[in-house]
């Protein structure tokens, strides 16, 4: 009789300590969920970002994206193997919108460099309270130095210099916020990851040599609850192949079917790029033997 109470009691505190730990879940999920900050996305020239890294991913896949594996390696490998909030499609972004400044300084005439930037200055929303300088003054004293038109375009130059950093990310984070939602888009550029990690894995950090299984990166078996929210805002709560609603699944069990795009088996990685939802049966099926997606959305209406 003892030996029964006591193990009652024992089932009763599993229960409890069970029940506790999906409330903590539970809460600290709705936390993260509002605690994330509205921002205001420079659409403009976001836009802008996503079909110029878009051109140049299709198009230079020979001369810039061999430079940016090179020269971006070491930002994008932490991601490969654990998924962060920096991920290589922002580092891909980053280098296409540096370079594309890079170039426009050099090769652009002054007045239309000056123009490009207070257009992302507006469209980033930052004030502008310091006159213009005027580009027909400033050809007439060709640029001396030394005369109230050029103090004024030092102004600018300095406040471009100040917010350069803020400015270059809001643009970034409004492409990726864009470009996370084509899929096909983000296969072909994890298939580039892939077929980079495969060839060229002797540029890899030499700290990550070890971590790799047979040059493969191991699977994260571990999804963060940002991740796995934003993943399920993505798809809409649909499997990203047959277009089913797992929206019941998410409930019932607290978690998703979360695949990669790129299979780790064919050198796929664990980047958040490189990750959808599947339902059960779709992720069984696709396992590690395809690159399947889907480019199906939801839209906010139909055209009749
Ligand atoms: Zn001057
Ligand atoms: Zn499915």
């Amino acid at each position: 009789m003892k030996t029964t109470g006591y193990r009652k009691r024992l089932i009763v505190n599993f229960r409890l300590a069970v029940s506790l730990i999906y409330l903590w879940k539970y809460l600290y999920r709705r936390g993260e969920i509002i605690r994330v900050k509205h921002v205001e996305f420079a659409y403009s020239e976001g836009i802008n970002l996503v079909s110029t890294s878009m051109y140049y991913f299709y198009n230079e896949k020979d001369a810039l994206l061999s430079f940016f594996w090179e020269e971006s390696i070491d930002n994008i490998i932490p991601s490969m193997f654990k998924p962060i909030k920096w991920t290589a499609l922002h580092e891909w972004l980053s280098y296409v919108y540096w370079f594309g400044l890079d170039y426009a300084d050099r090769k652009y005439e002054a007045s239309d460099f000056f123009n490009l930037r207070v257009d992302e200055i507006v469209d980033v929303g930052l004030s502008l309270d310091i006159n213009k300088p005027d580009f027909n003054l400033l050809g007439a004293c060709d640029f001396c130095g030394k005369c109230e038109e050029c103090y004024l375009l030092d102004d600018w130059k300095s406040f471009f210099e100040l917010h350069k950093d803020d400015v270059g990310k809001t643009i970034i984070h409004t492409a990726f916020h864009l470009l996370m939602f084509n899929k096909k888009f983000l296969r072909d550029f994890n298939e580039f990851l892939a077929e980079v990690l495969e060839t060229q894995s002797d540029k890899i950090p030499l700290e990550y040599h070890s971590k790799l299984i047979n040059g493969k990166i191991p699977r994260s078996t571990y999804w963060a609850s940002w991740l796995e929210t934003a993943l399920y805002h993505r798809d809409k709560g649909c499997c990203s192949i047959c277009r089913k609603n797992v929206t019941g699944e998410w409930n019932l069990t607290g978690s998703l079917g979360i695949d990669h795009i790129v299979p780790i088996s064919k050198y796929g990685n664990n980047d958040p790029t490189n990750l959808q939802i599947l339902c059960e049966k779709c992720n069984l099926t696709k396992g590690n033997k395809s690159n399947a997606t889907s480019g199906f959305d939801i839209p906010l209406w139909n055209l009749e």
